[in-house]
């Protein structure tokens, strides 16, 4: 028996190396490439083999099977077909610029407009008036009005022998490609040349579980039709099938690389909770922990006494409390004989962490330090003292944390705040201050969805606090247009009446700097003017201060010395100032969702009800409306992160840096994130069952795996 399956393993794995032959031959080799084709394929589309040329998927498609009648024209449609007759054609522009515009009339008598721009003669020569014609072409929709510039024109007669290839894959081309001679045909003729001859090398990739629970088509049917697609049900389950596979193989290697950076290093064993965390959470914490905070710490527990790294992403709506997740975990690190270091993205967060944490634990003995940019040498010096000394118990700081001269004596857990405000490589320099990596701890108040967290993050445990502390009350908020500006200012006056402090933002954005220093001075002297000094006290925090002048002003709204804190988005993330319970986002229109939520997050953080009110110009762009309308509706920032993703991509959310994760060849995860939960599941069925990918079911995965891992070291984990 043992026997039988041993040979039969090594049979499928010869069957599968012939077959891959096939397709891993060099692109030079294909008919129809030559040595001056294959060079440009390769530089400008990647494309080196048979299987490269294969994966080059249309990136849309031309469907003739549809006509449609100008009445059921609607600004969806992009690319629309249709029959009848050109009643017109009459010319327009100026010699420089000329233009032809056909009236192009359907059986039922509606009308659209087609334009030419070039080889206007032609097409006066060409066209007959009241003849029929199969137009065919981008849908734009101007000034009310639907017109198609330069449709492909057809005759009906020549269009009905057509009919049968009815989808036409559009691929994406370069101007030197075209210019080059490679075009849509060419590519189409050379995939079809890859087919001939073919149909017994295409392994399968998949295994039978997985093939029969979505009745999936084989890979040969699959690659087939989604280059040429026998009709719109095929071309389908085509995409199906490779979206499928993407997603799957991504989730796999995922959820390899995350059990194996557990099995792989030496890891701290924080084993026991101590007289630190013991003290602490006894005798000063002030308030009673949520439950999910309690089940976060616990999760986070379990990671330290295991017996592998903690890497986890601890995802909570601003002022969910993670601060105190944190502090907690920072203490079962020190109980164990461990320095923590909590990284922040900003001095102004870094500095009230210090603050905030240096009161909470001086007094049971707990060292803290802060490190930022703005530290001075002589402290500096001090402070990298002490910590390779292991007298500072926990480091707080900003970037200035992962310069090389930061050592530490054992750092046994990190944290990231505001990890978004990180790209994912600094991550990794924590690491390499240690030869054995500290526990990971990274958190973030912009969640983000779950299918993209999945997808970016797929390599990370993640927890969710996914409630807030009892009493706070969800920040009411309003868009208001400027012209009500004395009626805001009156609410303000109200507020401020009973004690309240207010906030008042002024957009900073990168392109625009002076003019928004200067909106924002002009906004300050308004305010000044509304709000006398004789009665009010103001204070101005903007990006061009000095950290000491920042801290100043900081503390005096902290201390209720100020009752209007103007400022940028400097105090964008994690400011905690509970006394403050207005919100005011002037040109809110300007802002992100997630700059808005997250800016909304510095009030509603005490017990009194708090307000964000969104200010504006009359006229906003469809897109701020739907911002400003979103929060209007929800305070819940896990749905405002899913609208953000809709509106701006999923690129965008993660920033450049990060986006480059998300290079799918078909698979997209805003539309496919239904396909993405599935083969995220099946992955880690598979990944639970068969860790080694041992069962003869799992043969073919384990290949392709293989293949696709040999420039990722994944591989050598698994054999
Ligand atoms: P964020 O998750 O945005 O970082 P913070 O950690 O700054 O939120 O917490 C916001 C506020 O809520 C702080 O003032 C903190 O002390 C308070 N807080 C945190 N947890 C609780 C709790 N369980 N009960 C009451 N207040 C809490
Ligand atoms: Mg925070």
């Amino acid at each position: 028996m043992f026997f039988e399956i041993f040979y039969l393993i090594k049979l499928i794995n010869y069957i599968s190396v012939v077959k891959e032959n096939y397709l891993i031959t060099p692109i030079d080799y294909l008919k129809g490439v030559g040595p001056n084709r294959a060079d440009l394929l390769r530089s400008e589309l990647k494309i080196h083999t048979f299987n490269d040329l294969l994966y080059f998927f249309p990136f849309r498609y031309i469907d003739k099977t549809k006509f449609y009648k100008i009445s059921e024209l609607n600004n969806t449609n992009s690319y629309v077909q249709i029959i009848g007759k050109f009643t017109n054609l009459k010319h327009s522009g100026n010699i420089k610029a000329p233009r032809l515009i056909g009236m192009f009339s359907d059986a039922d008598y509606n009308e659209i407009e087609v334009v030419w721009f070039k080889g206007i003669k032609w097409i006066e020569k060409t066209i007959k008036l009241n003849n029929e014609y199969i137009i065919y072409g981008k849908l734009n929709f101007f000034n009310n009005n639907f017109s198609i510039i330069h449709p492909e024109i057809d005759t009906l007669n020549n269009q009905k022998k057509l009919l049968k290839k009815n989808l036409t894959p559009i691929y994406s081309s370069t101007e030197s490609l075209s210019s080059r001679g490679i075009n849509n045909k060419l590519i189409r003729e050379l995939i079809y040349n890859i087919f001939k001859n073919s149909k017994n090398k295409f392994s399968e990739n998949l295994n039978r579980n997985i093939n029969e629970k979505y009745s999936l088509i084989s890979k040969y049917d699959a690659l087939l039709n989604i280059h040429f697609p026998e009709n719109q049900i095929k071309l389908e389950k085509a995409q199906f099938r490779l979206k499928y596979e993407e997603l799957f193989f991504l989730q796999l290697k995922f959820l390899i690389k995350n059990k194996e950076s557990k099995r792989k290093f030496k890891r701290f064993k924080f084993s026991k909770i101590g007289n630190f965390f013991n003290d602490f959470y006894k005798n000063h914490l002030t308030f009673d922990l949520t439950n999910a905070q309690k089940r976060v710490i616990k999760e986070i527990r379990n990671d330290f006494a295991s017996n592998y790294q903690m890497n986890r992403l601890l995802q909570g709506d601003v002022g969910s409390g993670k601060t105190i997740v944190a502090i907690l975990s920072s203490l079962i690190a020190i109980d164990n004989g461990y320095q923590s270091c909590i990284v922040a993205p900003t001095e102004i967060l870094a500095q009230q962490h210090f603050n905030n944490i240096n009161n909470m634990l001086s007094n049971i003995g707990v060292k803290v330090n802060l490190l930022t940019g703005s530290t001075k040498k002589n402290d500096r010096k001090g402070i990298f003292g002490s910590l390779k000394e292991g007298l500072t118990h926990i480091l707080i700081g900003t970037h200035a944390v992962f310069e090389e001269k930061v050592l530490f004596k054992n750092l046994g857990l990190a944290i990231i705040d505001e990890q978004h405000k990180f790209g994912v490589a600094q991550r990794s320099k924590l690491w390499k201050k240690n030869t054995t990596p500290p526990h990971v701890l990274v958190m973030t108040a912009t969640p983000i969805p779950r299918t993209l967290a999945m997808s970016v993050y797929g390599d990370l445990d993640i927890s969710t606090i996914d409630e807030l502390p009892p009493g706070r009350k969800p920040v009411k908020t309003v868009h208001r247009f400027d012209k009500n500006r004395l009626k805001v200012f009156r609410f303000i006056k109200d507020e401020i009446k009973v004690g309240r402090q207010i906030y008042i933002v002024y957009p900073l954005i990168e392109e625009s700097k002076k003019m928004d220093y200067k909106f924002l001075m002009d906004g300050y002297e308004s305010i000044v003017r509304e709000f006398p000094p004789e009665i009010y006290q103001i204070s101005i925090l903007h990006g061009k201060m000095k950290p000491r002048d920042k801290d100043f002003e900081m503390e005096r709204f902290k201390n209720g010395k100020t009752q209007i804190m103007i400022s940028t988005t400097v105090i964008e993330v994690g400011v905690n100032i509970p006394n403050a319970s207005v919100m005011i986002i002037e040109s809110a229109e300007r802002f992100g969702l997630s700059q808005l939520h997250q800016l909304r997050g510095r009030v509603g953080r005490g017990s009194e009800m708090s307000y964000c009110i969104l200010m504006t110009k009359d006229k906003i762009s469809n897109e701020a409306n739907t911002r400003i309308k979103t929060m209007t509706e929800t305070n819940n920032g896990f749905k405002i992160a899913e609208v953000d993703m809709k509106l701006r991509g999923p690129g965008n959310i993660l920033g450049t840096q990060q986006s480059g994760l998300l290079n799918f060849k078909i698979a997209d995860i805003i539309s496919d994130s239904e396909i993405l939960e599935k083969a995220r599941e099946d992955a880690r069925e598979i990944i639970d069952t068969d860790p080694n990918l041992i069962n003869i079911n799992n043969q073919e995965i384990k290949k392709e795996l293989k293949k696709a891992s040999k420039n990722e070291n994944i591989w050598k984990y698994i054999s």
